[in-house]
C-alpha cells in the first residue's frame, strides 16, 4: 500500500492511546454483558448536565443567530465582550491585573496549548512536566519538533517536587508544564512548592536569551475539594494560564477555552500577536462563537459539585473496600490506585473480564497505577464493588 500518512501518526495510530482502547475494549463488553454490568470508569467525559440556565441562553442565541453574520467571522483572538469580562474573572482568580488583550478565546485547553507551542517551540525544544500526565501533551509539543520530558513525581501524593523539575532543566528546555488539578493524580500543586518552581524561574530567566515559560493548565480549576487552588499568573511574568469551559460548564464538545499571557512579562504584546496568528493558521480561525457566547453568559456558573464530591467519596469508599491503596485526590474526578499485584496492564485486563473498565497508569507515563474516572452515576461506583474484589490476584 502507499504510505498515506505520516510516519509518526501511523506510529501513533499503532500504540492507540490506553484511554481509547480500554473505551473500545468497553464497547464490546457492553454487547456480551449488557451495558447495565459494566461499569467504565475510562474516559473523563463529564456526564453532570450544564447548569440549567444555559439552556435559556441558547434560547436566546438561537433568535439572534438568524441575524445577518449572527454566526460569522469575528476577530480572531475571540468576542471583545467575551475577552473583556473573562479578563475580570480571571483577574480575580489569578491575582493580576487583566484587560481582554491579555487573554484569547481559544478552542478548548488543548488548542490553547497547541497554539502555544506552534508560537513558542523551536525543533528540539523540551517541555518538562511532571509525571503522571494528559498523555495528548506528548502529541501537542509532538507536532512542532518539540519534545515531552516526563520528570516522576515520586511522592506519595504525586505533590509538586520543583527540585525534580529544575534538576532536568537544560538549555533546551522551553517549558514546564504543570497540571492542577491534576489529571490523573486529582493533586492540587500547594502554593509553596509553586512559589519555590516560578522562583527558580524567574531567576533563570534573567540569564537566558529564550526564557523558560512555566505552563498552567487549568481546566479542572473549580474542581477543588480537599485544599484551594492557588493563583498561578502572579507567580511569575513568565507564567501562562491555559483554562477552558470544558469540565467547569459540561460543554466539552463545544470546544471552549483561553490562554491568559501575564501582562508583565516583557514582549507580552507580542507573545498575544503570536497567540493570535497561531490559532488563526493552525486552522482554528477563532474559537467556536456559540461557545463563546455561551461561556459568557455563564461566566459566573458552574456544574453541580457537590455531585462531584459525593462521587469522589463514594468512589474512595468502594476503593478502600475492595482493598486498593490510592491517594485521595484533592481535585479534579480521577482516581490514580495502585495496581494489585504492580502489573497495571494484567489487573486492567481482570476487571475487564469482571465488567469494569479503568486505564494502566502506562498511559499516563506511570506504570503500576490504574486511571479511574468518577464522573460516572453514584450507582454505577457502588456496584462495581464486587469487580474491583474478583479481580484482586
Ligand atoms: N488538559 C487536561 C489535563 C485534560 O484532562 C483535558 C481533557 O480531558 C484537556 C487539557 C483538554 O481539555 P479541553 O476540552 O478544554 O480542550
Amino acid at each position: 500500500m502507499q504510505r498515506l500518512i505520516a510516519q509518526d501518526i501511523a506510529q501513533a495510530m499503532d500504540n492507540a492511546s490506553w484511554i481509547r482502547r480500554m473505551f473500545e475494549a468497553g464497547n464490546e463488553l457492553r454487547k456480551t454483558l449488557g451495558p447495565d454490568n459494566v461499569f467504565d470508569f475510562s474516559l473523563g467525559n463529564p456526564d453532570v448536565p450544564p447548569p440549567a440556565k444555559a439552556r435559556d441562553v441558547l434560547r436566546a442565541l438561537a433568535d439572534d443567530a438568524v441575524r445577518p453574520c449572527g454566526l460569522g467571522y469575528m476577530p480572531n483572538a475571540g468576542l471583545p465582550a467575551f475577552r473583556d469580562a473573562l479578563a475580570a474573572k480571571l483577574t480575580r482568580e489569578q491575582g493580576v491585573p487583566l484587560e481582554g488583550r491579555h487573554v484569547i478565546a481559544t478552542v478548548g485547553a488543548a488548542g490553547a496549548l497547541v497554539a502555544f507551542f506552534r508560537a513558542t517551540l523551536e525543533r528540539g525544544d523540551e517541555v518538562l512536566v511532571p509525571a503522571p500526565y494528559f498523555v495528548e501533551y506528548g502529541f501537542y509539543c509532538g507536532h512542532f519538533g518539540g519534545v515531552l520530558r516526563p520528570v516522576p513525581m515520586r511522592g506519595p501524593d504525586f505533590a509538586l517536587d520543583p527540585e525534580a523539575l529544575l534538576a532536568q532543566v537544560t538549555d533546551r528546555t522551553r517549558a514546564i508544564l504543570l497540571n492542577s488539578p491534576n489529571n490523573p493524580t486529582g493533586a492540587i500543586y500547594a502554593e509553596p512548592a509553586l512559589r519555590a518552581l516560578a522562583d527558580a524561574v524567574n531567576r533563570l530567566n534573567a540569564t537566558r536569551a529564550r526564557p523558560l515559560f512555566l505552563l498552567s493548565d487549568e481546566p479542572y480549576r473549580v474542581f477543588a475539594f480537599g485544599a484551594a487552588v492557588p493563583p498561578f499568573l502572579r507567580l511569575s511574568p513568565w507564567a501562562v494560564v491555559l483554562g477552558s469551559f470544558s469540565k467547569s460548564l459540561s460543554l466539552a464538545g463545544e470546544r471552549i477555552g483561553y490562554v491568559a499571557v501575564n501582562p508583565a512579562l516583557d514582549g507580552a504584546d507580542t507573545l498575544l500577536a503570536a497567540l493570535t496568528l497561531t490559532n488563526r493558521t493552525l486552522g482554528y480561525v477563532n474559537a467556536p462563537i456559540l461557545g463563546q457566547r455561551l461561556a459568557l453568559a455563564l461566566l459566573d456558573e458552574q456544574v453541580d459539585l457537590a455531585l462531584y464530591d459525593a462521587r469522589r467519596q463514594a468512589m474512595a469508599a468502594m476503593l478502600a473496600e475492595a482493598g486498593l491503596r490510592f491517594a485521595m485526590p484533592q481535585g479534579a474526578f480521577y482516581f490514580f490506585p495502585e495496581a494489585p499485584g504492580g502489573d497495571d496492564v494484567a489487573y486492567c485486563q481482570r476487571l475487564l473480564r469482571h465488567g469494569a473498565i479503568a486505564v494502566p497508569g502506562r498511559g499516563f507515563g506511570m506504570a503500576g497505577h490504574i486511571r479511574l474516572c468518577c464522573a460516572v452515576p453514584m450507582d454505577s461506583i457502588r456496584r462495581a464493588l464486587p469487580a474491583f474484589q474478583a479481580a484482586r490476584p
